[in-house]
């Protein structure tokens, strides 16, 4: 039976069989330009000194984003299937080139497309989990090569239709490979040195974490730090394959280690400090107090693969209405809105409103819990600035401001310091 690695069920982690392997994964930035896919080929060229390398690779620099332009230049709402299609050509493109530099320096490297090497996922545009990948097709795949360059971000369904995994997928492609390989690292090659306390170009006094849990990055990765894609990491957990984000431009560096980390909250209560300005707000306004009308809310929208956050219920007792409001992200919003446009009526709800002026800024770290002090401060430090919560919501690891989304960068700076996360 061929052994598998699948985002969306659990399973054991798969046999040892390729224990020897490297498995390297180059961002948007580290392949931006052709001497920068000869650097790239360079690190690998040095890591078949320990074995064979399978290396997954993001389209380059800009590139998503140009095709997503063209495709809105096309058709307002562009189709999703021919959409995921078109994007899946970034990725196509560089695996293309880095095979082709490894190849001219001796490298016997083979690139191959989620398609050629079975990367399964859902039936779903824009933000596929991925299903399956066999074991067996990536052995398969290994026998005519050392350096097998693998396309990021992309998936295939089992009807042949091509998929993408959401902004920064390539991270999840590169973990489920290296869980189907059994390997026991995932080296995430970037731009900046690793993790830092936060975004280390909006905050130069952020400090490099040599180590992180897991389940502190994913809530970092989930509150917009764009570092790392929270999916890749939540696999990486699942498979204890351990992550190491490392810079590109320094290989030799060690970069930060994300594993268990079970004995971190003695080190340190809070890991740092995350922004995130690609979320809109949504309110509808009036909806009869009655049980069952969040569930038809949520639950429409979760038809559309839409994710719904920061839920917040207001009562006005006089008239038993309510107002609900709550999160979505920014690209998830015209449909959010049209949604709740055709289930307003339904609902006998007055009206739907949107605020884009918002962003999150969340503290996130694994020993916040039991601390009092902590919400206290980080409130404090916001209203002494004068920038105004919109909405807060606080689990085990974390606690989120909705502001306004000019005041985001002054208000995660602000909490950086009062936390002084710089000494962590
Ligand atoms: P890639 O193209 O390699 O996938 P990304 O642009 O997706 O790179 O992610 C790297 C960027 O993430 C960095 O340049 C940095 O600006 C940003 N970032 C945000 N939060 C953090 C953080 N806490 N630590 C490190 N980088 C962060
Ligand atoms: N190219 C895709 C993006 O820009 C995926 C990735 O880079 O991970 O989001
Ligand atoms: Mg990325």
């Amino acid at each position: 039976m061929s052994q598998s690695s699948t985002e969306t069920k659990q399973e054991k982690t798969p046999e040892k069989k390729f224990s020897e392997i490297s498995v390297l994964k180059f961002g948007g930035t580290s392949v931006k330009n052709i001497a920068r896919i000869q650097h790239v080929a360079e690190i690998v060229k040095e890591r078949l000194k320990h074995g064979k390398v399978l290396v997954v690779v993001s389209a380059m620099g800009d590139t998503t984003d140009y095709l997503l332009k063209l495709a809105h230049q096309c058709a307002k709402t562009p189709d999703q299937r021919e959409l995921d299609s078109l994007l899946s050509t970034g990725e196509h493109i560089s695996i293309t080139l880095l095979s082709m530099m490894l190849k001219t320096m001796d490298v016997s490297a083979r690139s191959v497309t989620a398609y050629q090497l079975g990367i399964f996922t859902e039936s779903v545009h824009n933000k596929a989990r991925i299903i399956d990948i066999k074991t067996d097709s990536l052995a398969k795949a290994f026998e005519t090569c050392d350096a097998l360059v693998v396309a990021g971000f992309q998936g295939v369904t089992a009807n042949g239709d091509i998929t993408t995994l959401g902004r920064g997928g390539s991270d999840t492609t590169a973990v489920a490979l290296a869980a189907a390989a059994g390997a026991k690292y995932c080296d995430i090659y970037t731009d900046v040195d690793g993790i830092y306390t936060s975004d280390p170009n909006k905050i130069p006094k952020a400090r490099l974490l040599d180590r992180i849990s897991y389940g502190e990055v994913v809530e970092m990765a989930r509150l917009g730090a764009q570092v790392i894609h929270p999916r890749a990491v939540e696999l990486a957990r699942q498979y204890g394959v351990i992550l190491r984000v490392r810079n590109t431009f320094k290989p030799n560096h060690e970069g930060t280690s994300i594993d268990g980390g079970e004995d971190m909250e003695i080190y340190r209560s809070i890991s740092g400090v995350a922004t995130d300005k690609d979320q809109a707000c949504v309110t509808i306004m009036d909806v009869p107090d009655q049980p069952g009308i969040a569930a038809r809310i949520v639950g429409g929208l979760a038809k559309k693969a839409i994710v719904v956050d920061m839920i917040m219920q207001a009562f006005h007792p006089t008239a038993g209405l309510n107002n609900i409001t709550f999160t979505v992200a920014s690209t998830d919003l015209p449909q959010t809105i049209k949604t709740l446009e055709e289930l307003k009526t339904e609902m006998g709800a007055k009206a739907v409103h949107a605020d884009e002026d918002i962003a999150k800024v969340s503290l996130v770290g694994a020993g916040m819990a039991g601390q009092p002090d902590v919400a206290a401060r980080l409130f404090e430090t916001l209203g002494a600035a004068k920038i105004n919560i919109k909405m807060i919501s606080s689990s085990e690891m974390k606690i989120t401001c909705v502001v306004s989304r000019g005041q985001a960068d002054k208000a995660a700076k602000l909490i950086h310091d009062a936390f002084e996360l710089e000494k962590v």
